[in-house]
């Protein structure tokens, strides 16, 4: 292998991969290095496994809902290691295309452990090579340091690939992933226990949105143990018992950790060009994602920013545009729309009521509502949506919703926001019925005004 490159990208997740990509359509000579496998944490350890995990356990309440439709169905029963067997089959078949990507966009990829080892330097399995520019994609992995024993139990990672769906389990944390796969492990079947520090999980959503989160996991089976002083994860005969302070210890077969990642930062040889890093162990980076080491640029989760797959995708790509494409530019991180894939799901994009309310006048508008197929088979289920609008400016600042096909609705809701879309465009745009995202349209007199 040549050892000279224009650019040598650290990390083929989302975000590595996008970039590469992106430099080699400009002509650049890339190398791209990872230690483990093509695809990252959201192709093999994250959003892609986790979804497929989520629609086998949607198929939970299916067969019910079924019958009152009108169908007779026979007794379902889900295999675990089944589920896994087939991810595993669709995960290697992604990771196939990525590499089939790579190589027609004439990237050149290598597997190995890279480390800066000074200017224009990166080290990979002992073999020297040079690049006049290094970028950092190496991501982020679960937390293992909240409190003693944590380290025992399942991260993400492990709780994707399991054999056998544990009978009991303790989900630990009330962040994304806690809550996503509480919901999901209870569809399932198992019995979840989710303890937390606070008293709503989901902190940094909107607070009716995190009410009706809990609500919903609740309605699922879901017992949540809020305000939980987690002391100590102790492994037992049975399984797990967490000792909590000034409360009961709680026990369970299994326990999920999920009380958060960090950025990945071991053994890339930072010291060798003086790139400190900041209180959260990140790689601190300007607007272009420079970092303060000359030719070194780093995107993605290493450098906690927005921790989302596409935000490190277009970090990425407006990296090479900028670098490679004569396209100077850099990525805004405002309205970025996100969900969290429980169930049933919720999405937000814009600000937070509370966010809202301290800059100035907001009016805020509600809809809560029974599904359509929900009423139908008798279900509980309600969906709720949420408009936050500057009363100065007429602008929707802020989107919310719990409800079946958020995440879908908030993704084209989010254009609107980017569009700097006002209330009247809301009410100005005709209803398509009969659909949930109707509501959105059909909101006329505020549930709260504020200022
Ligand atoms: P989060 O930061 O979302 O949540 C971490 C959780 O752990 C919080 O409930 C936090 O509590 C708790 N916690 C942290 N430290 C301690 C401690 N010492 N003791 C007790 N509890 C603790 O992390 P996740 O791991 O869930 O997700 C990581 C990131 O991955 C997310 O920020 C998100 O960007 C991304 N992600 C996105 C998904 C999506 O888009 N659907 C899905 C999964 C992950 P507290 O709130 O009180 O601090």
């Amino acid at each position: 292998m040549q050892s000279r490159f224009d650019l040598i990208v650290i990390g083929a997740g989302s975000g590595g991969i996008a970039a590469a990509r992106r430099a080699a359509s400009y002509g650049a000579k890339v190398l791209l290095v990872e230690a483990s496998r093509i695809g990252g944490t959201c192709v093999l350890r994250g959003c892609i496994p986790k979804k497929l995990m989520m629609y086998a356990s949607e198929f939970s309440g299916i067969w019910d809902e079924a019958a009152s439709f009108g169908w007779s169905t026979g007794a379902a029963h889900f295999e675990m290691g089944r589920w896994t067997e087939a991810k595993n089959k669709e995960l290697a078949r992604l990771e196939q295309i990525y590499a089939q990507m790579l190589s027609s966009a004439g990237v050149q990829v290598l597997m190995g452990h890279a480390r800066l080892a000074g200017p224009r330097r990166v080290e990979v399995n002992g073999q020297g090579l040079e690049a006049d520019r290094i970028l950092i994609a190496s991501g982020g992995a679960p937390t293992s340091t909240a409190f003693t024993g944590i380290e025992k139990a399942w991260t993400s990672n492990e709780i994707l690939d399991l054999d056998q769906l544990p009978e009991s389990i303790l989900v630990l944390g009330a962040g994304y992933i806690a809550v996503e796969f509480a919901s999901i492990l209870a569809g399932l079947g198992s019995q979840v226990t989710m303890a937390y520090r606070g008293k709503l999980p989901l902190r940094g959503f909107d607070e009716d949105l995190r009410l009706l989160a809990a609500e919903s996991l609740q309605r699922q089976g879901v017992k949540l143990e809020p305000e939980s002083q987690m002391q100590e994860l102790q492994q037992t005969g049975q399984g797990f018992s967490l000792q909590r302070s000034g409360a009961a210890s709680l026990q369970a077969k299994a326990a999920l950790n999920a009380t958060g990642r960090h950025p990945n930062v071991s053994g890339l040889g930072l010291e060798s060009r003086d790139i400190e890093l900041d209180a959260a162990g990140a790689i601190p980076v300007d607007a272009q994602s420079r970092t303060k080491a000359a030719g070194v640029w780093a995107i993605g989760d290493v450098t906690n920013r927005v921790n989302l797959t596409p935000v490190a995708i277009a970090e990425g790509r407006a990296f090479a545009d900028t670098e490679f494409g004569s396209r100077p530019r850099q990525i805004e991180h405002r309205n970025i729309a996100s969900a969290v894939f429980c169930s049933p799901p919720m999405a937000s994009v814009g600000l937070t009521e509370a966010q809202a309310m301290e800059q100035g006048p907001v009016d805020v508008y509600t809809s809560q509502f029974r599904p359509m197929k929900k009423a139908f088979v008798g279900s509980q289920e309600r969906s709720f949506m949420k408009l936050i609008v500057d009363r100065g400016s007429d602008r929707v600042v802020g989107i919310h919703m719990l409800g079946g096909d958020a995440p879908e609705i908030m993704q084209s809701l989010a254009i609107a926001i980017t569009a700097g879309a006002t209330k009247s465009d809301f009410d100005n745009t005709m209803a398509l019925h009969p659909t949930s995202a109707e509501e959105f349209v059909l909101m006329r007199e505020p549930a709260r005004r504020h200022g």
